[in-house]
């Protein structure tokens, strides 16, 4: 009878599971989904612009517009893409935003529907738009293949029991809101950082590299770009290397994805 019961468990567990897995058509893959896409823009949207008030814009007009440039040129080729292949639905909703905010910390992110910060701190590690191009592209297919709606998803169910989105920040809050600052490495301790995994930065490799390819970017540049970022490694690495962990593995699977995005780079 205990078998039977454990083995009814397991089935249970696996029908809901499947249930809640949706098919990300950017990625062709099965995501596990306990938060709706309008919960999950209305969240990010609300997140975003808390950050913005808590922290400080950067006063340098010309780095802000490197940021704003670069972003601008890579959410047309964004753009692009998704209406070639049939999936310019995907973005609607999206609300893109570009700031550079004055902190030395070594990050960048995008929230989900197109809200991007970029810190100070990794301005040295990019060095020019081509570098730029490299982590914009890289943030924003993230954001496009929903890894955010996938991580909070896996957190809810490691963290809050598997409850949905929506009743999580009815019912706690602050913990829910911890769990998504801690997606993006953002005023959390290191330790707490919830990484993206492998398959998902090898999909925001390749997306990462096509986009800023598209956008008119030498994608090899993401090579150097990814070989100092791991110099800044060690002992505490910064937020953006404990968010999105990079080995030899990956930088193997850069250089490989690399022809294909050179198909789609115009000069
Ligand atoms: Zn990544």
């Amino acid at each position: 009878m205990k078998k039977y019961q454990s083995n009814l468990f397991v089935i249970l567990i696996a029908a809901f599971l499947l249930q809640t897995c949706s098919l990300v058509p950017l990625t062709g893959r099965r995501q596990l989904s306990l938060v709706s896409d309008a919960d999950m823009l209305s969240m990010s949207f609300g997140q975003y612009d808390q950050f913005l008030k808590e922290n400080r814009l950067s006063g340098n007009a010309a780095q802000t517009n490197v940021v704003k440039h670069v972003g601008r040129n890579i959410q047309n080729a964004v753009a692009t893409y998704f209406a070639r292949n049939n999936m310019s639905q995907e973005l609607n909703g999206f609300a893109w935003e570009f700031n550079l905010i004055d902190d030395k910390a070594v990050n960048a992110w995008c929230m989900p529907g197109g809200k991007v910060v970029v810190y100070s701190g990794i301005l040295p590690v990019t060095q020019n738009d081509t570098g730029m191009a490299v982590v914009l592209g890289h943030e924003i297919a993230h954001a496009v293949a929903k890894h955010s709606n996938e991580r909070m998803s896996q957190a809810l169910v490691s963290q809050l029991g598997g409850q949905v989105l929506a009743q999580a920040l009815k019912q706690k809050p602050q913990k829910t809101q911890q769990i998504w600052m801690a997606l993006f490495g953002v005023g959390v301790q290191l330790g707490a950082v919830l990484p993206y995994n492998r398959l998902q930065e090898g999909e925001a490799d390749r997306l990462g590299l096509i986009f800023m390819a598209m956008a008119g970017y030498n994608p090899n540049a993401a090579i150097s770009f990814w070989l100092r970022m791991s110099q800044k490694g060690g002992a505490q690495p910064p937020e953006f290397l404990s968010t999105h962990p990079s080995d030899k593995k990956r930088m193997a699977k850069i250089v490989a994805a690399m022809p294909e995005a050179m198909k789609y780079y115009r000069k």
